[in-house]
This record gives C-alpha cells, sequence and structure tokens, in this order.
C-alpha cells in the first residue's frame, strides 16, 4: 500500500489519508455544475465555513489551523491532503487537492474536502499521543471511520438536497 513514513515525519506530526475512501455515501447531484475555474474559489469559500465549525466542534479552537489548496504534485502520491502540526506553537497546516483538479462532481468534491479537513482534525486531537510506524495504518482506518461517522451524524437531520437541503458553495453559509 505505499504506507512507508519515515520516523523523521513521524516526528514532525505529518499524515497524508488514503485516496480510495470506500463506503461514503456523496449526495445528488442536483446543482449546476460550476466551471472549472471557479471551483478552487468556490471551494475556498466552503472552507472559510467549514473549517472553524468543524474546530469548535472537536474543541481546537486554541489551534490556529490553516487550511491550503495545492496542486496533486504537492500531495503524496495516491493523497489527498494532509497535515502538518507544531504542537508546542499550537499550530497546523492542512493541504488539501485544489477543488480544479478533482475528478468528480463539484458537491462530491466539496465533500470529500469536507472529509480531508475532519480527518486532519482529528489527527490534530491524537497529536499527544504515542505513535509508531506499527499502528499508523490502524489509526488511518480509525480516524477515517470517526470522520465519516461525524459527517453522517452532522447530515443526518438535513433534508435531502433539492428538497431545501444545503445551501449551494456559492452562497453564504
Ligand atoms: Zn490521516
Amino acid at each position: 500500500m505505499g504506507l512507508y513514513l519515515s520516523p523523521r515525519f513521524l516526528k514532525l506530526g505529518v499524515f497524508s489519508i488514503c485516496t480510495v475512501l470506500v463506503g461514503r455515501c456523496s449526495a445528488p447531484q442536483t446543482a449546476p455544475e460550476p466551471k472549472i475555474d471557479q471551483r478552487n474559489r468556490l471551494a475556498e469559500e466552503f472552507i472559510r465555513g467549514k473549517l472553524p465549525l468543524w474546530q469548535h466542534r472537536l474543541h481546537l479552537q486554541d489551534w490556529n489551523v490553516t487550511v491550503l489548496s495545492v496542486h496533486r504534485t504537492d500531495l503524496r502520491e495516491h493523497t489527498l491532503g494532509n497535515i502538518h502540526w507544531d504542537k508546542e506553537k499550537r499550530t497546523g497546516v492542512i493541504r488539501v487537492l485544489n477543488a480544479s483538479e478533482y475528478g468528480m462532481p463539484f458537491q462530491a468534491t466539496l465533500n470529500d474536502i469536507e472529509f480531508t479537513i475532519v480527518h486532519e482534525l482529528i489527527h490534530l486531537e491524537m497529536a499527544s499521543l504515542p505513535r509508531s510506524e506499527a499502528s499508523r495504518s490502524d489509526e488511518e482506518h480509525a480516524i477515517n471511520r470517526l470522520a465519516a461517522a461525524l459527517i453522517q451524524f452532522e447530515q443526518r437531520d438535513k433534508p435531502a438536497p433539492g428538497l431545501g437541503g444545503p445551501l449551494p458553495p456559492s452562497s453564504n453559509e
């Protein structure tokens, strides 16, 4: 699976998530698809709304977290994002794949970016725990399940899209 990560990377707190995120549901597409050159701007608006929300939910407000949209070449192969953090300074930088480079419908892209942000924030929650190369794969799987459960819980009470459901990404939320 190519999950090797050097001890130096582990020490720096660098993690990446798997590309294949099986079993996640994507909302049916009803909104018109934005053009490729608008996607990243719209996604950044979306991120600006979601990041503080999830930081608050996970009680990570004391961390100064930023999210950068990066090109695929800036990410490790087969990953869609990563996080680097400094525990002493309480800073974290999450990198997510630029929305214009996702090969999927825009709403599914936003869902995926949100999933990545939640996944990486959970890494911050666990920043104080001991880690090892041996536990890394299990940790990634556990974090994926937690992130999926949290997002599913959030969406549980929302009406289906097209029925007055979640606002399109260009709206103020
Ligand atoms: Zn991860």
